[in-house]
């Protein structure tokens, strides 16, 4: 699947902090979750969080270790399935977010495996990066797939969100 370059995602400054809020609720594991929005304007209009299923406990018979949720996630089947559904819809899931705990919000080589089938995105999505610190969200940074160079790069960052009126639209700056 060929993807054009896109336009970074635009995220309101409301999803934004709810985002953030996920992302320390789970530290010190990793949180994944689904952005919906317009594909005509690339606004995000909803997160949709999703479970990370490394972080089952061996007592839930689960064959994914919990240790393992710390540096990696994957999202839990229904999710997956309603991302691919969602793509025939007016309202496409435009991103897969996760969070990297104590570690910087770049493109990690589990993250390319993970996105990628045969060099190309297993999904025509945007990747939010939440940078977890000491159990504090901090930033987040946004990549999109390049066919030019067969990777992943950096098109937005997003700043820490400030208390301020709910409506206000947080544009991202450049990487
Ligand atoms: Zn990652």
């Amino acid at each position: 699947m060929r993807t054009k370059r896109k336009q970074p995602l635009k995220i309101k400054a409301e999803i934004l902090r709810c985002l953030f809020e996920h992302a320390e609720q789970e530290a010190p594991r990793e949180c994944c979750g689904l952005l919906i929005g317009s594909a005509e304007n690339r606004v995000v209009h909803e997160m949709r969080p999703s479970t990370n299923r490394w972080q089952q406990s061996p007592e839930s018979r689960s064959t994914f270790l919990s240790s393992e949720a710390r540096n990696r996630f994957m999202m839990a089947p229904q999710d997956v399935i309603f991302l691919a559904r969602s793509l025939m819809t007016s309202r496409p899931v435009l991103g897969v977010y996760h969070s990297h705990i104590d570690l910087p919000a770049i493109f990690s080589a589990i993250d390319r495996k993970e996105a990628l089938f045969g060099g190309q995105p297993l999904y025509p999505v945007s990747h939010l990066i939440l940078e977890v610190r000491r159990g504090r969200a901090v930033a987040a940074r946004l990549f999109e797939f390049q066919d030019g160079i067969g990777d992943f790069h950096c098109t937005a960052l997003f700043g820490a969100v400030s208390p301020g009126p709910e409506q206000r639209e947080e544009w991202p700056s450049s990487c």
